[in-house]
């Protein structure tokens, strides 16, 4: 099958040799999918560093993504405790249900047992961002010692100003350099450093989530600069 001998013999395989997989984003800790996988779309799986799985309904091995293009690269893959599920951790890129949906759980089920629309946890990919907020916002209310977030809001408007120019001018060197592994911290630190003048400002990141919204609502025009 490809799979190391104690691999092979750690997983349950059931009747049909196939054992679910449960794929989780890495990022979010959304719960993404359920899938099969039998021996060879483990191995595939594993070398591949994508997921592969055994579709059921097709009878044939498939490369989640194929088609749609929406890939999952693994970050780690787990099995639990009696070798009954497989566990994999994977950056979902676009949307993991074949709805279109970013998650397979979509459907709610309510009090009455009556079947409702989830709340889309598309958001949740940038829950980061919220939890980020969060945490410069209790800074800037608490100033605890020896932070750097504090250190920025004690010296103020001006020094975080000075911050976000150099910060952006470092994602366009990285850009220009094609650089990937520096854009990505460049990246990181312009939006953390926009953040925290945001909060120096007083202008929570809804406002900003809402602009981003209502232009997208709007009809296209050429005037996007
Ligand atoms: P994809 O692998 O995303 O290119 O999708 C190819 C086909 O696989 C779809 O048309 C579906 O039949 C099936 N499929 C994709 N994603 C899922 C999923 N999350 N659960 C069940 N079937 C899926
Ligand atoms: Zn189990
Ligand atoms: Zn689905």
């Amino acid at each position: 099958s490809g799979l190391a001998q104690g691999l092979e013999e750690q997983i349950r395989w059931n009747e049909a040799g196939l054992v679910p997989a449960i794929v989780q984003d890495a990022v979010s800790k959304e719960v993404l999918m359920l899938a099969y996988m039998n021996r060879e779309s483990l191995a595939k799986s594993l070398a591949s560093g994508e997921t592969w799985f055994w579709s059921r309904s097709r009878g044939e091995l498939w490369h989640k993504g194929a088609t749609s293009g929406h890939t999952q690269r693994i970050r780690s893959l787990r099995y639990d405790c009696d070798g009954d599920t497989l566990l994999v951790l994977a950056e979902q890129s676009g949307a993991a249900c074949h709805t279109g949906k970013y998650s397979c759980f979509h459907n709610e089920i309510d009090r009455e047992g009556v079947t409702t629309e989830a709340a889309e946890p598309a958001q949740d990919r940038f829950r980061m961002l919220a939890e980020l907020e969060a945490i410069i916002a209790r800074r800037y209310a608490e100033r605890p010692e020896g932070t750097y977030t504090t250190y920025l809001f004690d010296k103020g408007l001006d020094k975080i100003l000075k911050k976000v120019g150099e910060e952006s001018a470092e994602v366009i060197i990285a850009a220009k350099n094609q650089d990937n592994d520096e854009l990505r911290s460049e990246a990181a630190d312009m939006i953390f450093h926009l953040m925290v003048l945001l909060r120096e400002r007083g202008l929570p990141f809804d406002a900003i989530m809402e602009e981003l919204g209502r232009r997208h609502n709007k009809p296209t025009t050429n005037k996007m600069r």
